[in-house]
């Protein structure tokens, strides 16, 4: 008989089902490990693939880079993927991993923090304790909406959402609608609802460069292509990544070599929109790279059409009925659509993990090495931590390198007695050091406000280098880095 009062003992609680901690729980597996739960508070897997469900949500990062190299889809409809089809691979690699054993769905992680003397961690949750030797979070860094801080929003008596909880029960038929952003999920949602829409009123407050889009449906013939033989699409995926890198050196190294790219951007814009004051409005005043750069065919368009208002000005305050700019017009909407980004680098699960002395991940913030390990934090492992943000490439690459090094570490510290091993703080600091240094040399420190930086204008987001850098200093545990013991 179990006592439900006691924890469950396992050796590996994973936090989230996204492409991180489907990713860990998979390549654990294949290391041989199967004494494992998954806990994941929603009731599905996929993580931001499953909760980003706004009209038109697209990767914009190529199908075949944008999954996993031990599980490359043959078959993806499109070249760049929507998210109902992401979602769907993610289900996939699940049940064909045979994950669901392991799976706790409905399982909110309200606290975890490492019990120094059992040299274990204890995780609460929504539905009963887990006690584990490792904690490995897969909880993702866009995931906690951003709501605006604006005066009298609660006020707001029409439909008002988030980008990332978006109501599907919502038509955009006939509806007067104001979308506030114009980042990423923005710039898919306005072409999205604009032809359905009575008017739209789109509120900038920084303008995107927005940059012509390649996606295309796949031919039917390239997929059997793929399916028959793998190294044509491993090929066509190298292409890509070689692609991007590139990208990467003109982020990194040499800026300048992005004027060309600003130039094309100029003239995808122009050639949507032809008023002289409208196209001032929509040209950044920083250099192409420091924002994420995005890509569509249809925005400018859109933004071109008869019921369709930019508006730069800033909104003071929310009406029932409208919004309110500071030259004092007054914007009458029935639907208010915040596509205002999230909380990355005050994510709230930073401050519902503690460590040693009971210091807190909000606490420790900015002193993770490699993005996945924090001094004061034995055996704990974590996938897209700080700086392991891209601006050029897919995230999967700095994941499946971060699990490269958790499930080495692993195999080491099993090999040592099972630890506890932590990074050790002067390793951390001098790495943390390094990249601080280098960040403001690369285009994300050209003088910009994104949020890539955190309260303080430090950038604790993005690697500032090629993802081939970060795959060789993951590849392999270092012991001497850490301590074991
Ligand atoms: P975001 O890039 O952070 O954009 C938020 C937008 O809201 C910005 O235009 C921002 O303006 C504006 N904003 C924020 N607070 C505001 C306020 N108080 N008043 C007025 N405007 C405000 O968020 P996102 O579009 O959700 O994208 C977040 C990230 O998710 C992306 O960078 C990308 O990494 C990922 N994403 C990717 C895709 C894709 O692959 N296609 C799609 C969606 C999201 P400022 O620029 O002035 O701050």
């Amino acid at each position: 008989m179990t006592d439900a009062s006691l924890p469950e003992q396992v050796t590996f609680v994973i936090i989230g089902s996204g492409f991180s901690g489907l990713g860990a729980a998979i390549r654990l597996q294949q290391a041989g490990h199967r004494d494992m739960i998954i806990l994941e508070r929603a009731g599905d897997v996929g993580g931001t693939w499953r909760d980003n469900t706004y009209p038109g949500c697209r990767c914009d990062v190529q199908s075949n880079l944008y999954s996993y190299s031990f599980a490359l889809k043959p078959d993806w409809s499109e070249s760049y993927p929507s998210q109902p089809e992401l979602w769907e691979y993610l289900r996939q690699i699940a049940s064909r991993h045979g994950l669901a054993r392991y799976l706790r769905f409905g399982h909110d992680v309200t606290a975890a923090r490492w019990d120094e003397e059992a040299g274990r961690w204890l995780i609460s949750t929504t539905k009963g304790q887990f006690a584990a030797r490792y904690l490995i979070a897969g909880v993702g860094a866009l995931v906690e909406p951003s709501l605006p801080d604006i005066p009298r929003i609660e006020t707001f008596a029409g439909t008002i959402m988030h980008s990332a909880r978006w109501d599907g029960g919502w038509r955009p038929e006939g509806r007067r609608v104001a979308v506030v952003g114009t980042g990423a999920s923005a710039i898919q949602i306005v072409p999205s609802i604009q032809p359905a829409v009575e008017h739209l009123t789109v509120f900038q407050r920084t303008a995107p460069f927005v940059v012509p889009h390649n996606n295309h449906p796949v031919k039917p013939r390239t997929k059997v292509l793929y399916r028959a033989l793998p190294p044509a699409q491993r090929a066509n995926r190298l292409a890509v990544y070689w692609m991007r890198e590139l990208l990467a050196y003109g982020f990194v190294r040499n800026p300048k070599i992005l004027k060309r790219a600003e130039a094309v951007w100029r003239k995808h814009m122009h050639s949507a929109i032809t008023d002289e004051a409208t196209r001032s409005q929509l040209t950044p005043t920083y250099d192409l790279g420091c924002k994420r750069v995005l890509p569509s065919n249809d925005f400018y368009p859109a933004l071109a059409r008869a019921n369709v208002s930019l508006v730069t000005e800033k909104i003071i305050e929310f009406r029932p009925d409208g919004v309110v700019t500071a030259d004092g017009a007054e914007h009458k909407v029935d639907t208010v659509i915040l596509a205002t980004g999230f909380h990355v680098t005050d994510n709230p699960m930073f401050g519902k993990v503690a460590g040693r002395g009971g210091r807190t991940l909000a606490e420790a913030f900015g002193q993770t090495y490699l993005g996945t390990v924090v001094p004061g934090f034995p055996n704990y492992f974590q996938l897209t931590g700080a700086n392991t943000g891209l601006g050029h490439s897919s995230m999967l690459l700095m994941i499946e390198s971060q699990l490269n090094l958790i499930v080495d570490a692993i195999e080491q510290v099993e090999a040592a007695g099972g630890g506890p091993c932590e990074v050790r703080t002067d390793v951390a600091a001098g790495y943390n050091a390094r990249l601080q240094r280098r960040l403001p040399t690369t285009v994300w420190g050209s003088g910009c406000s994104s949020w890539y930086l955190d309260s303080q204008g430090r950038n604790l987001t993005i690697w500032p280098g090629f993802t081939f850098s970060f795959r060789r200093r993951t590849r392999r545990f270092e012991p001497a880095d850490f301590t074991i013991g």
